[in-house]
């Protein structure tokens, strides 16, 4: 099984969930979602985030328990959830990409057992595409 993080976001322009499912999950694949407004950002972030990324550590480690997850996929976008934290609100794209990296190495230190991807949506109008990152 694998574990999908991302924005649930619900403007057309950004919708992680379709785009994801058009885009990196197989035809017929059942996969595990977690999908909440900033996504995976906190985890970068748990100095200013630390209930967010508390919680969301938290139910990732219940994925990986209960439903034999070997596979955690985090993706990022050019998020807004940054704007609701003054000193992080001035990112940039890059600074965005760096943040799920950072999210990908925390994950890897706490699931040493399982595979951690990281994607972020550089689609446009005409395309969808996530742009994977390591590092
Ligand atoms: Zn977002």
């Amino acid at each position: 099984m694998r574990l999908f993080i991302y924005c649930a976001d619900p403007r057309e322009k950004a919708d992680l969930g379709t785009k994801i499912d058009q885009a990196l999950i197989l035809p017929g694949e059942k996969v595990a979602r977690i999908s909440l407004f900033g996504g995976p950002i906190f985890i970068a972030h748990p100095i200013h985030f630390r209930d967010s990324a508390s919680m969301l550590l938290s139910q990732i480690d219940f994925a990986v328990q209960k439903f034999l997850v070997e596979e955690i996929v985090a993706i990022g976008h050019d998020c807004g959830f940054y704007d609701t934290t003054p000193a992080l609100s001035a990112l940039s794209k890059e600074d965005k990409q760096r943040d799920i990296l950072r999210v990908r190495r925390a994950l890897a230190n706490r699931h040493p057992a399982r595979a951690i991807r990281a994607f972020f949506d550089s689609s446009d109008e005409s395309k969808t595409c996530f742009e994977s990152l390591t590092g």
